[in-house]
């Protein structure tokens, strides 16, 4: 049995990059990107007004008194002089005339006719935004493995791209197994129950940014299991849950053997999620995660999402950990670290965290209320105010009071 890191190390030295793919700008939303992208002009491009205003050059003011002769919106270029003593209304957004160096507010002045008066002070350059003020012809905006969030997406469009170079989406076929399963959409007759764990999968898979292929089920036989198997394997990655124990019905490490491939890893020593398996197929990374609800499900978050990740070009391939302070107490009995569903919320800028309650692996509720894993080592007996650390699955938090209510709605 290895340890969680030990098969954290195990997969991802198995695990390549996937190729990259010019896609439409918008589809490569959170996704990475291989290229430097590099500014093709500057931004601004000209020297423009950053108010509504009135511009003029300030070497030539004498006086405070300026004679509107002419105006000029956001779009359209002056390239007329504005003569010494005459000024041009100009909105944000427009370009300086040529010799105009210095804008003044609207509110700042007071209009009499066709004449302002500005204020007593008034520096030379303000209000204007520069040529190349955000961004410089020739300079490397985004740099190659960068993650393309709404701004870069926005900055990206700005330095006029239109389509943009990601790593791929991995396809990660999903492959239930089990006798009792049946597909959503109908009541289970006594002894069936529903296949949710290919939904959650799939889920997850969604969210970490891959595409699911549902594979469907695979009743416990070796055959079906090994037919079900090789349907997947025009995926990138295959991912199987149940019929990984050692149950008198388990084939799912004896048909990926039989088809050839090579399990590298079985059983981690974590609870819930014991019965994981990686193995080698056809050179495609195979995921045998455990068929309990809550077990398949963070076995994926610990070894199949940092799989994907690094097969998708991040470099932050892990979620973000913290220390949080119990609110109960809790006490691991056990030999394996206990990941406990927990609840993380913050108060006073600190994280508290408490469980969810009944840590059965099968109580898929135990997640839902969830928006963290607690990390409970074995013979770890905490009590209330104690540290502990914890695995941010979402951000979800009941927020404290210093941090304002959730939702901020009022009749
Ligand atoms: P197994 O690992 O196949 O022995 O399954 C362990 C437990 O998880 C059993 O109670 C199964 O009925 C349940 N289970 C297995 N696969 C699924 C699935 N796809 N969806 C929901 N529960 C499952
Ligand atoms: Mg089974």
């Amino acid at each position: 049995m290895v340890s969680i890191q030990e098969a954290q190390q195990t997969i991802l030295e198995q695990i390549h990059s996937l190729e990259t793919e010019k896609v439409p700008l918008l589809q490569g939303m959170n996704r990475i990107t291989p290229e430097n992208h590099i500014a093709p002009w500057d931004i601004p491009a000209v020297h423009m007004s950053a108010m509504d205003g009135y511009a003029f050059s300030h070497s030539t003011l004498n006086g405070n008194s300026l004679k509107i002769t002419g105006f000029l919106p956001a779009g359209e270029v002056r390239d007329t002089p504005v003569p010494a003593g005459e000024t041009v209304k100009i909105m944000t957004g427009a370009p300086l005339p040529v010799d105009c160096d210095t804008v003044v507010p609207i509110e700042d002045v007071e209009q009499d006719g066709e004449w302002i008066r500005l204020p007593h002070k008034i520096k030379a350059e303000s209000h204007v935004r520069k040529r190349g003020d955000d961004i410089q012809y020739g300079q490397v905006v985004i740099t190659s493995g960068s993650l393309l969030r709404p701004q870069e997406i926005g900055m990206l469009s700005a330095m006029g791209t239109t389509s943009v170079a990601v790593y791929r989406r991995a396809r990660v076929a999903i492959l239930a197994t089990g006798d009792e399963l049946l597909e959503p959409g109908s009541t289970p007759a006594p002894g069936k129950i529903i296949n949710s764990n290919s939904f959650s999968l799939a889920a997850q898979v969604l969210d970490a940014g891959g595409a699911p292929i549902m594979l469907g089920i695979a009743p416990d036989t070796l055959d079906t299991t090994c037919d079900k198997i090789k349907a997947g394997l025009n995926a990138d990655i295959i991912v199987i849950t149940g019929g990984v124990s050692v149950g008198d019905r388990d084939y799912v490490r004896v048909a990926i053997e039989a088809l050839g491939g090579t399990v590298t890893m079985w059983k981690v020593n974590m609870k819930p999620g014991k019965p994981v398996a990686f193995a080698t197929l056809q050179g495609k990374p195979v995921f045998a995660l455990p068929g309990n609800p809550v077990a398949a499900m963070i076995s994926f978050e610990l070894f199949v999402r940092p799989a994907l990740f690094k097969s998708m070009g991040h470099q932050r391939i892990f979620r973000p950990t913290t220390r949080a302070l119990m609110q109960e107490s809790a006490i691991n009995r056990g030999k394996r670290p206990h990941l406990v569903r927990g609840i993380a919320s913050t108060q006073d800028n600190r994280y508290y965290v408490s469980s969810t309650g009944n840590q059965s692996s099968a109580r898929l509720s135990s997640l839902i209320r969830g928006n963290c894993l607690i990390k409970l080592e074995p013979g770890a007996a905490l009590a209330p105010g104690d540290e502990v650390e914890i695995i941010v699955l979402d951000q979800s938090f009941e927020m404290g009071s210093n941090n304002g209510p959730c939702l901020a709605l009022k009749p």
